[in-house]
């Protein structure tokens, strides 16, 4: 199976009740072959409509901390734990959760990203099983062999605007470990810079 007919199987899945109130299922989008991969929690109105992940007041939020950051979306896939709308915007429940998880699966071993990027308490739970994302935000958790990251939901921010820094400085660590070659965070480049450039002073003074 490659990732064109997974998408085609998400379009036509009935395994939930979330089937019959969906307009459109949400596969997900961007590379195929992603450095990160983002994992939210389920599509929104605006997401159900378009059948795009995050393009509604979540995806606005979660796009200005990656253009800080220079993340590309092109360069990237976003995704959700489950691939259907809730029907007004309720969590998803652990039998829907359970029914889409073959299909979040597929996506990571197709796509073997390097890092995957927890997005907010639902994926958190769902994925490993964790418990606070806002007191393990910007943390790394290994797990059967891949790598996740964990950040806040960008919605939350609704809610609480102090959160919006932390999920910009959280993409700014996750750009570095992406351009590190350990996979782990770096010193800020332009740090790194200054650094090399006044050592390359004091060796020709
Ligand atoms: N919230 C999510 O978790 N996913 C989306 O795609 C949109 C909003």
């Amino acid at each position: 199976m490659n990732i064109l007919s997974l998408n085609t199987s998400i379009q036509v899945c009935t395994l939930c009740k979330l089937s019959r109130t969906r307009n459109n299922s949400v596969a997900g989008e961007g590379s195929s072959s992603p450095k990160v991969m983002f994992v939210g929690e389920a599509p929104g109105n605006r997401e159900d409509s378009e059948g795009r992940p995050f393009v509604g007041y979540a995806g606005r939020i979660l796009d200005s901390a990656l253009n800080k950051a220079r993340i590309k979306r092109s360069d990237i896939f976003i995704t959700n734990v489950v691939k259907c709308r809730p029907p007004n915007n309720r969590r998803p429940q652990k039998d829907e959760i359970l029914a889409c998880r073959r299909y979040l699966d597929k996506q990571f071993s197709l796509l073997s990203p390097k890092i995957i990027c927890i997005l907010g308490s639902t994926a958190y739970r769902s994925i490993l099983g964790g418990k606070s994302i806002i007191a393990d935000r910007g943390k790394i958790v290994k797990k059967e062999g891949k790598k996740f990251f964990l950040t806040v939901h960008p919605a939350s921010i609704r809610y609480n605007k102090i959160l919006y820094s932390a999920l910009e400085s959280d993409m700014l660590t996750l750009a570095r470990m992406c351009n590190s070659k350990s996979g782990l965070p770096q010193r800020n480049t332009t740090e790194k810079k200054k650094r090399i450039a006044l050592s390359k002073r004091r060796s020709t003074n």
